[in-house]
């Protein structure tokens, strides 16, 4: 069973042969951090995490990107309107991005290269362009590709199909999409005193000034995959679909240009829309935009996971109330059953489970090999959960078998609703191996003040009636203090975790 991906730039589903054996190194277009990420955005991210799952799950070893733009156009206005540097206008998106990340249960990247960090290999880059002629510098000052000297350009795009006007209008130098012409794009924008009014203004041969958006891409992921294994060719590309062009047309151009490879990813996957369709999603904030607009209305992770997972990446996604409410209690119905196989002890399957279990594990990866066609795969873990309730009412056991093909196929859509926290166990220090964990008994305090007291007994009692604290307020809906909760006990050393059974762990975190 081989897996099956569909390359943009053939238009053709492709058998996927990593080029080095057993390694895949994968690069995603990441977000601009200058707001909250659009649930659209992460759509986007939810289908890099279903493909970085699957290629885990089929025992690949994947090398993630994704990038983090921390400067463009966009970023460099809004720092100038707020009279901040565009570092201080990021900051809090950076860390807005990751706790969003983290709530949609997305696996992290292995880096997050941010564009100001690698400016050095930019200008590397740009020079190495304009040493091989495709670049030249414009009596503006800044340096733009020639794109009539790369034979190639327009490849994937399919820019001789499209009737786009090659070159006519000569060059562009905004970071912002032209859909409408094919031009000369910018690597290496002047500085103007815009720019150096905001800190986003860096030295360079060919003149001070600043990377253009697409020029970051391609030198952040040649600078990192050359580092980590000296190649200068990616397995798979990713992004949304309105990437395509200019921005990865672009990357292309730049990357191949410089490094006189034929490609510079060998597979590019592009994600479709999602459109938040009705004004009536969200009773509190007239309609739903970020992620975190979700994470406010209590909406549970997995209810977002399965209703993105139940249509095909390549299709366009309507997010509606009603949609959003049927994920929901689809999520709910696949924790009850997981809870509820996970209660039954026993190794061994009774053959309805044994059965029930083959078929899921060989429906789930016929699925998921042909595409990524998640949607075929929700069908198939809901048919084992509509074939084991039966059989978990009809007295049957499930055992090893069984288990296992749920896990597998949890590990890979991580769907499901997880149990309200019921219980919260308090255990001693985590060794540095995370084993070894004793119970300790205490009162608890019923008022704990936001400072641990002295006593080390004490200490154990004020993190045990925190967490109950934010075991309330999380059944309140309240997340913001549910978090505020979870930092005011990390910044004390000790780290909750919520276990999928309902209990809420707390842990004293190893000292330095
Ligand atoms: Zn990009």
């Amino acid at each position: 069973m081989t897996l099956r991906l569909h390359n943009t730039l053939t238009r053709t589903l492709q058998d996927f042969h990593p080029l080095a054996p057993g390694r895949v190194t994968l690069y995603s277009c990441g977000p601009t951090v200058w707001s909250y990420a659009h649930i659209g955005n992460f759509r986007t991210f939810l289908f890099v995490d279903l493909l970085r799952r699957w290629l885990t799950a089929r025992g690949h070893e994947v090398y993630h990107i994704m990038n983090l733009t921390d400067v463009d156009d966009r970023i460099i206005k809004e720092a100038g309107k707020q009279g901040t540097s565009i570092d201080e206008l990021v900051a809090p998106f950076i860390v807005a991005f990751h706790e969003d990340r983290e709530y949609l249960r997305i696996v992290p990247a292995h880096e997050y290269p941010r564009a100001t960090d690698f400016v050095e290999a930019m200008v590397r880059l740009v020079e190495g362009l304009l040493g091989t002629g495709v670049a030249y510098r414009g009596e503006d000052g800044s340096v733009y590709f020639a794109i009539d000297r790369f034979p190639a350009y327009g490849r994937l795009s399919q820019l001789d199909r499209r009737e786009l006007k090659t070159g006519a209008s000569g060059r562009v130098s905004t970071d912002e999409y032209d859909k409408e012409n094919a031009r000369d794009f910018v690597l290496w924008k002047a500085a103007k005193p815009e720019d150096e009014a905001v800190s986003a203004a860096w030295d360079a041969p060919f003149g001070r000034g600043r990377p253009g958006w697409h020029l970051e891409c391609s030198a952040m992921a040649l600078e990192l995959i050359g580092r980590r294994f000296g190649v200068k060719v990616l397995d798979i590309h990713t992004g949304g679909v309105d990437l395509i062009f200019p921005h990865h047309e672009d990357e292309i151009a730049q990357s191949c240009a410089y490094t006189g490879e034929g490609d510079f990813a060998k597979l590019w996957m592009h994600g479709a829309f999602l459109r938040v369709s009705g004004a009536k999603m969200s009773k509190r904030f007239g309609n739903i935009t970020t992620a975190r607009d979700l994470k406010e209305d209590g909406i549970d992770p997995g209810a977002i996971r399965l209703l993105v997972y139940q249509t095909h990446y390549r299709q366009e996604l309507d997010l509606t109330h009603d949609a959003l409410t049927a994920a929901g209690e689809g999520a709910r119905r696949l924790g009850e059953f997981g809870r509820r196989l996970a209660a039954v002890a026993g190794t061994t399957d009774d053959a309805g489970f044994a059965a029930a279990a083959e078929q899921l594990e060989r429906g789930f990866i016929l699925a998921m090999n042909d595409d990524l066609n998640s949607p075929r795969a929700v069908a198939e873990l809901f048919d084992f959960v509509s074939t084991g309730n039966r059989l978990l009412d009809q007295g049957a056991h499930p055992g090893k078998r069984a288990r296992e093909a749920w896990r597998f196929a949890d590990a890979v859509l991580d769907a499901t609703t997880v149990p309200a926290v019921r219980e919260v166990k308090l255990l001693g220090t985590i060794t540095p191996t995370g084993a070894g964990t004793t119970d300790l008994v205490t009162d608890g305090l019923d008022e704990p003040g936001e400072t641990p007291p002295e006593h080390p007994a004490l200490q154990t009692a004020w993190a045990e009636a925190w967490t109950r604290k934010r075991l309330s307020a999380k059944g309140k809906r309240d997340f913001a203090e549910a978090d505020r909760i979870r930092a005011l006990l990390a910044s004390h050393g000790w780290e909750v975790r919520d276990r999928k059974d309902g209990v809420a762990e707390v842990f004293r975190k190893p000292s330095q």
